[in-house]
């Protein structure tokens, strides 16, 4: 973890990949906890962390650009402007020190203005990189998620209030949540089904993810090369 660190230590660790886990705190159905995507985000960051010896993880962001979530109590967004400021100043700031910056995303929301933050600060000729998980599940606070939940703290989830959302695939509900948001199609803010969702499934999936990020930063910055410059 940066934040353990001193000064001289995290100078001395300048050769290192920053891992900052990019979240949000927003409603996730009536069953799970607000900081289900920053929870996930950090447990890859971690996960990557255990894996190479040469990543260090940074405090992660746990606000995003939630504005579809408006309306269900608990949610805070600073939305798309504002996260991508964000974003392009940490990572500014970061690259002082660390010549190599990765942004692991957990929440749909946060992915334009990540993509736009990244191309700036590559157009600048910082190593960033911008690590957007692919799996096949639910798009929101479902069987996925409340899997990945139950793997990561169990206590944490309200199993006895889980309920089916809207079940229909992202593809044919995306207009209407561009319109409306999640309110005007799911009343408990549930896209999907935690139905049969279990601690093992979300294991295996967070395998999955974890092995994914490992090969992806491996194809990025292979390990026991040369340090990078950023260029
Ligand atoms: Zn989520």
């Amino acid at each position: 973890m940066l934040t353990d660190l001193t000064w001289p230590d995290a100078g001395a660790a300048a050769g290192a990949i920053l891992a900052v886990a990019v979240g949000a705190t927003e409603q996730h159905g009536p069953h799970l906890p607000l900081s289900t995507d920053t929870d996930v985000a950090v447990a890859l960051c971690a996960r990557l962390a255990a894996a190479r010896a040469d990543v260090l993880v940074a405090p992660a962001i746990p606000y995003g650009a939630s504005g579809e979530h408006a309306g269900f109590p608990g949610t805070l967004s600073i939305g798309q402007a504002a996260l991508e400021l964000l974003v392009v100043e940490l990572c500014r700031s970061a690259t002082d020190t660390f010549a190599r910056i990765l942004l692991v995303n957990w929440h749909g929301g946060n992915i334009e203005p990540l993509r736009r933050a990244t191309e700036l600060l590559r157009t600048e000729s910082r190593d960033v990189r911008l690590y957007l998980p692919r799996f096949e599940g639910d798009p929101h606070a479902g069987r996925s998620e409340t899997a990945l939940q139950l793997a990561l703290a169990p206590e944490r989830v309200r199993g006895d209030r889980a309920a089916a959302g809207d079940t229909r695939p992202l593809a044919e509900l995306l207009p209407l949540l561009r319109s409306g948001g999640v309110r005007a199609v799911s009343a408990n803010g549930v896209l999907g089904d935690p139905a049969g969702a279990t601690a093992a499934e979300g294991a295996a999936l967070l395998e999955h993810l974890s092995a994914d990020l490992l090969d992806r930063t491996r194809l990025w910055w292979p390990e026991n090369s040369p340090e990078r410059t950023g260029t």
